[in-house]
């Protein structure tokens, strides 16, 4: 027979620590709860006497499906010890004793492994229980649900047969509810029961007190691989092969009259982290009572009046409790005739602003360090507090009601209660002139659809993913969003939305959540929390900037993002996307006029450039020009730029270039005010242009509508701006003429940008700030566009310092979002000051898949078959995209050791991305404004894990 050691008393706990190594071994081998009980044993906590079956048993169960050999007499033996430490007898009806037999595994799996309760008793033991403690009621009461729990645990009868006849039974006495039963009615329930049994199973219910314990024990080694358990599992990632452990301990009751009670508490509040006791407890009740509602239960601070010397005791052991786990605890207890006995202690689950204020707090108290509080808070808490949220209760109140109407992409966090409107101009009217709480429902937006996004409290729309334009602009300024909620069918021109037949109007009220991505019909009520009020979280915040090693730099656009990203932590602006400000009503007019001769203007620059390109070579059309040839050509350049200066298109060109000049340079000064002395990486315009002008399909049918109506007034101004658009088209624009390579299409339009940028930063300088603006290049694919772009605009960033007579430190950088910038990293650090990595576009282009349409048409599915196993565009695949980033590091370090390194695309706020940035050796990540505190924590975080 094997001697290996299969059961550990709860006073063995020692031993098991000698055979596991260390105290994660020992919860890996006795499970959290077994190892816990052991533990306050072992402390001189009075725990009912039992016995851990180790999870090495669990899974020598699950290969051969018997119990391992030696394991049952182990139990037996260890049961006769328990036998004399509580001073009773299992299936003696003297002094009986009976047991629990509950799992536990390594990780708390609540709710989802089987607990059969009261095993040993039967027919006599009943007798002699009843005798012994003057209460039959309460004797058949137990009695009644060992033949419960046995039926439907261990040998799987359906529960209902079990509710028929104590349906019946009340029915016939005429009662409502349990507390009316007598000890008789149980009883006759009991019988009732056992008949179910033979029924169902053929062989009366085991009177064998053995044989209801190896029963017990295998039904709960079974329930392992049960559904439920195994998809939990899944879910939290808890390996297979852990096992559960089984205990079996001494029951106490706390229904044995006036002395005895039971209860649930915490040792702080688990919702605020007040440092005060937190639970409810009844007199002449058993666990479940309190928890199942059915009595109205008092609160825990009553029991110091009714048993002062048992509240004294349980006071003591709690704070002891808390002491030696460091940690805020949860505890079960049960009081048997004025004994207390501690049945569980394990560290309690909490609101995300009890997490914040316990770490906090238990570091200034001196029992936990600074570090230790960090990893107590998860990303996800700081998220949940900073943001508006309905209540869990409201949320499912609403669900209850049937007001649940649709669910998307969770886009971004908080709750939102509004009004909907169906397009940006309303939403912006209703909010503005009729102070209404407004939602902008959208099948998806585009940028001129912002100045609706920006009144708006919430945005829903039922197409596109986490990076879709809808998502990046909500996200960044904070407004609730879920996106590609697909269901949902958006009839702009009707004012109306419909779901599974449900119909919500123009006008109507919903409630939205961006956090979970849901959508509920009606109004629902919500709370507002403001960071600066939590001085906890703060100086948790402050612990963490002192541990981590990235920075945390915001996504700003506007002063106001700039100001709030400060105040929330950043660092430095990691993005301002310029071409948001051409959005601006009063400005998208001069844009427009912009595009729509920029073309023209730039043909002609174009020629006078080859031109003297030629003049100076001394060579056209491969042949030695003569100085004949010359003095033609002076003449030819000359007309040229009579031309160029009189051209109605060119006047219009640079005329709206003039124009938006100095509101650029408004915008950068009041950024370059906010972040004094700390980095702002200014990127230059990257959208497709015609991104700036009515959609093409718009156009279309405006001019046929026009033509039709034989209406003859803006028809012209109509017609041109469509032989624009469709100029400008493109079948593929995220692939086409965009960022860099509008810098080098258009030169005149990014080198406005860089002059407005070092007019703005001189000023500012001049004016007592102290600006560090960073250029950024986006979209670079190869060197050379580079090459051909940066040295003009750093030559107009010298001449502007010249003309005010200032200097200002500055750097040129790019943007890294295509692949081949990654391959090539190390030629594009010869140039390149910083990279920053545009991670939107480098899982588009990385994966092949449209960041716009992926999500609402297959990422879903992929994600749900475990193709993938999160969506990439929220949560960065360190295996492809992740490589391209290291090599970009290292290729582009080895060439510039200083080479500045950040991350702006979505993933910048999400911890799993913020811990790969760490790891690969960014300088920072850059993300929402909102979302920085959330990323101060997890950059902490991860300096903690990985060094
Ligand atoms: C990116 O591509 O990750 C990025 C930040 O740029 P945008 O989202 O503006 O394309
Ligand atoms: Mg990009």
């Amino acid at each position: 027979m094997s001697d290996k050691k299969w059961v550990y008393l709860f006073n063995e706990v020692d031993q098991a620590e000698e055979y596991a190594g260390d105290w994660d071994g020992v919860r890996g081998l006795l499970g959290g709860k077994g190892a816990n009980l052991g533990d306050m044993t072992r402390a001189g906590v009075p725990v009912p006497p039992g016995l851990t079956i180790t999870t090495e048993a669990c899974n020598a169960f699950q290969v051969t499906r018997q119990f391992p050999d030696g394991m049952w007499q182990q139990v037996l033996d260890a049961l006769k010890v328990v036998e004399e430490q509580a001073g009773k007898k299992f299936g003696d009806p003297q002094k009986p004793l009976l047991v629990s037999c509950r799992s536990g595994a390594k990780f708390s799996m609540p709710g989802m492994m089987d607990t059969v309760l009261n095993i040993g008793m039967n027919d006599e033991v009943a007798k002699g229980l009843a005798r012994e403690s003057g209460d039959e009621r309460f004797v058949q009461d137990s009695y009644r649900r060992l033949v419960h729990m046995l039926g439907t645990v261990v040998m799987g009868i359906d529960d209902e047969l079990f509710e028929a006849p104590l349906d019946a039974q009340k029915r016939q006495k005429g009662y409502k509810s349990d507390a009316e039963m007598t000890a008789a009615d149980w009883a006759a329930v009991t019988e009732a029961y056992k008949q179910v049994v033979l029924e169902q199973k053929g062989f009366e219910f085991p009177q064998d007190p053995y044989k209801q314990l190896e029963l017990a024990v295998k039904a709960v080694f079974d329930s392992w691989d049960s559904k439920r358990a195994i998809d939990y599992r899944r879910r939290e990632s808890i390996p297979d092969d852990l096992g559960t452990a089984v205990n079996i301990q001494t029951m106490v009751f706390g229904n044995m009259g006036g002395d005895s009670g039971t209860g649930v508490a915490f040792t702080r509040d688990p919702q605020t982290g007040e440092n005060v006791m937190f639970g409810d407890y009844l007199m002449n009740a058993q666990g479940e009572d309190v928890v199942a509602g059915i009595r109205n239960t008092s609160k825990i601070s009553g029991l110091e009046d009714e048993l002062p010397e048992v509240y004294e005791q349980f006071f003591d052991i709690t704070e002891r409790l808390e002491n030696h786990y460091k940690d805020m605890q949860d505890v079960e207890f049960t009081i048997e005739h004025g004994k207390l006995w501690m049945l569980q202690t394990r560290n309690g689950k909490r609101s995300a602003k009890a997490a914040v204020k316990v770490a906090h707090d238990m570091v200034m108290e001196g029992l936990i360090d600074k570090k230790t509080a960090i990893n107590r808070v998860t990303p996800d808490q700081i998220d949940q507090m900073l943001h508006p949220h309905f209540s869990h209760e409201g949320v499912e109140a609403a669900k209850k009601e049937g007001r649940f109407f649709a669910k998307g992409v969770n886009a971004s966090p908080g709750a939102a209660v509004g009004q909907i409107y169906f397009d940006a101009d309303k939403v912006e009217k209703m909010h503005k002139e009729e102070n209404q709480d407004v939602i902008m429902v959208r099948p998806f937006t585009k940028p001129d659809d912002v100045h609706g996004m920006l009144a708006a409290k919430g945005i829903l729309t039922s197409e596109g993913g986490a990076t879709s334009h809808a998502a990046v602009v909500a996200r960044q300024f904070g407004v609730p969003c879920v996106v590609g909620a697909s269901d949902i069918n958006i009839d702009v021109a009707n004012r109306r939305m419909t779901r599974d037949g449900v119909t919500v109007h123009e006008g109507d009220w919903i409630s939205l959540d961006g956090t979970t991505g849901e959508v509920f019909i009606g109004k629902m009520g919500m709370t507002t929390p403001d960071l600066t009020e939590q001085k906890e979280l703060m100086t948790l915040l402050d612990w963490a900037d002192e541990v981590a090693r990235l920075q945390v730099w915001a996504n700003a656009d506007y002063p106001t993002d700039a100001q709030r990203a400060r105040e929330y932590g950043a660092k430095g602006i990691g993005l301002c996307r310029t071409e948001h400000m051409f959005f601006d009503v009063e400005r998208l007019p001069d844009v427009q006029r912009m595009i729509m001769n920029a073309e023209g203007t730039q043909r002609m620059l174009n020629s006078i450039e080859l031109l003297e390109a030629a003049l100076a070579s001394g060579r056209l059309e491969g042949r030695g020009l003569t100085e004949e040839d010359k003095v033609s050509l002076r003449a030819e350049i000359d007309t040229e730029k009579t031309r160029l200066q009189e051209s109605p298109k060119a006047q219009a060109y640079f005329g709206a270039l003039e124009k938006i000049l100095p509101l650029q340079r408004n915008d950068f000064y009041g950024l370059f005010e906010a972040m004094t002395g700390l980095p702002v990486i200014i990127r230059l315009i990257d959208p497709p242009l015609h991104e700036f002008l009515p959609s093409l399909e718009d156009l279309l049918t405006e001019v046929a509508t026009l033509k039709a109506k034989g209406i003859t007034e803006g028809l012209a101004e109509k017609e041109k701006m469509l032989e624009v658009v469709q100029g400008l088209h493109e079948s593929n624009p995220m692939m086409g003429l965009r960022g860099i390579r509008l810098g080098i299409v258009y030169p005149d339009i990014m080198k406005m940008q860089v002059r407005a940028i070092f007019e703005a930063a001189c000023d500012a300088k001049l004016n007592g700030f102290d600006p560090h603006p960073e250029i950024m290049i986006p979209l670079t694919g190869h060197v050379n566009e580079l090459k051909a772009v940066q040295p003009t605009l750093i030559q107009i960033a010298k001449d502007v310092m010249a003309e005010k007579g200032v200097q200002v430190n500055y750097k040129f950088g790019t943007m890294i979002e295509i692949p081949r910038a990654c391959m090539t990293a190390g030629e594009i650090a010869a140039d390149a000051e910083f990279f920053s990595f545009g991670t939107n576009d480098l899982t588009q282009m990385g994966f092949g898949y449209s960041r716009d349409d992926a999500e609402r048409s297959f990422l879903g599915v992929y994600v749900d078959k475990g193709i993938l196993k999160k969506n990439p565009f929220q949560q960065l695949d360190r295996d492809g995209i992740g490589r391209l980033m290291q090599i970009a590091v290292r290729e582009g370090r080895q060439v510039r050791p200083d080479l500045e390194i950040g991350i702006c695309g979505e993933h910048g706020g999400d911890p799993s991305s913020i811990e790969f940035c760490h790891m690969i050796g960014n300088n920072y990540v850059s993300c929402s404004p909102f979302r920085v505190p959330l990323a101060r924590l997890a950059a902490a975080q991860a300096a903690l894990k990985h060094g």
